[in-house]
């Protein structure tokens, strides 16, 4: 796999050596007879010459896209959901968010400072469930916009002494549109006026039907607020992960999402990724976006610094050379030599792509399959 010099794929292509140079020259890439060409002007030197190569990439190492992973059943083991909350503006995002983080019925690691890292965990009956804490469709539309898949739950929160709202639509049909799952919160049930079967009532005409009424959605009475119902939502959730038996191979290679990321004074360029699969060490090389890094620290959301991070854990990483965007893929490689070069790669496409489609035809095939 891999690389062939120039005198190599002239043979194959049934060229001088010399054209396949001058080809490469016209191209930008001084080379001799000897040089060993990597895959990407293999494939373009060839289309170039109108030859179609067939080429076998291990999807892991060199692309991003999310194709499914391929991993055997057996190397495959339970993690945590990963949940995001929406709802229209005011009817408790934020402080259901909030509530939740604080509800860590557990010691273990209780008793951390929690930090701000773009997302948290909390358990509860030894499980875990891991919360996005962007609250809002921002970071779930932004995300799925970027192809980033990282919602496997979708709680509604929708205000029993409101309604349903414009965006309490929108976020419904954003949780369709992604084929996830949906956990309507009925929220502020502490208020006199809460009327939450006019809530239930109103949903229907959105197909979501409690199963009290013989429909498939499950509602949850909370007040974020007096923190009510939330063990009872938590629960709701894990039952929710279990019918869906979410699964990941932790041992292997990290990739996963940034969520968000930053210019630090401090620390520099800062990361805030969700691993969803393999597992992220102190040392990796990776690839963020566009930006090459290799991890320095590691911090979990309760402010402790970790060296290891498995399938569906959020993390704040160090330790990049510029700063990625919320919803780029993240990507560890076997080494630092390959991850800057995808890295680089990357951004080369970026440019291209922004300095318009037509600059140079051919380097859309170059990188295509990155
Ligand atoms: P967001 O815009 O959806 O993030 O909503 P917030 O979390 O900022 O809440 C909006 C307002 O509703 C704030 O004043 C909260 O204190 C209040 N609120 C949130 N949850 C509850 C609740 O369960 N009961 C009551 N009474 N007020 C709540
Ligand atoms: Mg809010």
């Amino acid at each position: 796999r891999g690389t062939m010099t120039v005198g190599d794929l002239a043979k194959l292509l049934h060229k001088d050596a010399s054209e396949v140079i001058k080809k490469l020259i016209s191209l930008g890439v001084m080379a001799t007879i000897n040089q060993e060409l990597d895959m990407d002007t293999i494939l373009l030197i060839a289309s170039e010459f109108g030859v179609e190569v067939e080429v076998k990439i291990p999807v892991e190492e060199d692309t991003f896209e999310t194709v499914e992973e391929v991993d055997d059943e057996a190397d495959l083991s339970t993690r945590p959901p990963v949940v995001t909350i929406m709802g229209h503006v005011d009817h408790g995002k934020t402080t259901l968010l909030d509530a939740i983080r604080h509800t860590n019925v557990t010691g273990g690691e209780a008793g951390g400072i929690t930090q701000h890292i773009g997302a948290y965990q909390v358990e509860i009956n030894h499980k875990k469930i891991t919360f996005l804490d962007t609250p809002g469709h921002e970071a779930f539309t932004l995300m799925r916009a970027r192809g980033a898949q990282v919602t496997d739950i979708t709680i509604i929160v929708v205000a029993a002494d409101d309604g349903v709202m414009p965006q309490t639509v929108e976020a419904v049909n954003h949780a369709k549109a992604a084929g996830v799952p949906i956990i309507v919160a009925v929220n502020k049930i502490d208020k006199p006026d809460a009327d939450p079967d006019k809530i239930k009532q109103a949903l229907t005409e959105y197909e979501l039907v409690p199963e009290e009424w013989g429909g498939d959605t499950i509602f949850v009475n909370v007040s974020a607020k007096q923190r009510l119902g939330l063990e009872e939502l938590l629960e709701m959730i894990l039952l929710v992960a279990e019918v869906n038996d979410y699964k990941a191979n932790s041992d292997k290679r990290a990739r996963g999402t940034v969520i968000e990321a930053e210019l630090d004074k401090g620390k520099g360029p800062v990361a805030r990724v969700l691993v969803q699969h393999g597992s992220l060490k102190i040392g990796d090389a990776f690839v963020a976006g566009n930006c090459f890094g290799r991890v320095r620290a590691m911090v979990n959301d309760k402010g402790r610094r970790i060296k290891e991070a498995g399938p569906s854990t959020p993390v704040e990483i160090t330790g990049l050379t510029e700063v990625p965007l919320a919803g780029d893929p993240f990507m560890v490689f076997e080494d630092e030599r390959k991850a800057r070069a995808i890295a680089d790669r990357r951004s080369i496409k970026q440019r291209q792509s922004e300095l318009g489609a037509n600059s140079r035809v051919t380097l859309d095939d170059l990188f295509k399959h990155i």
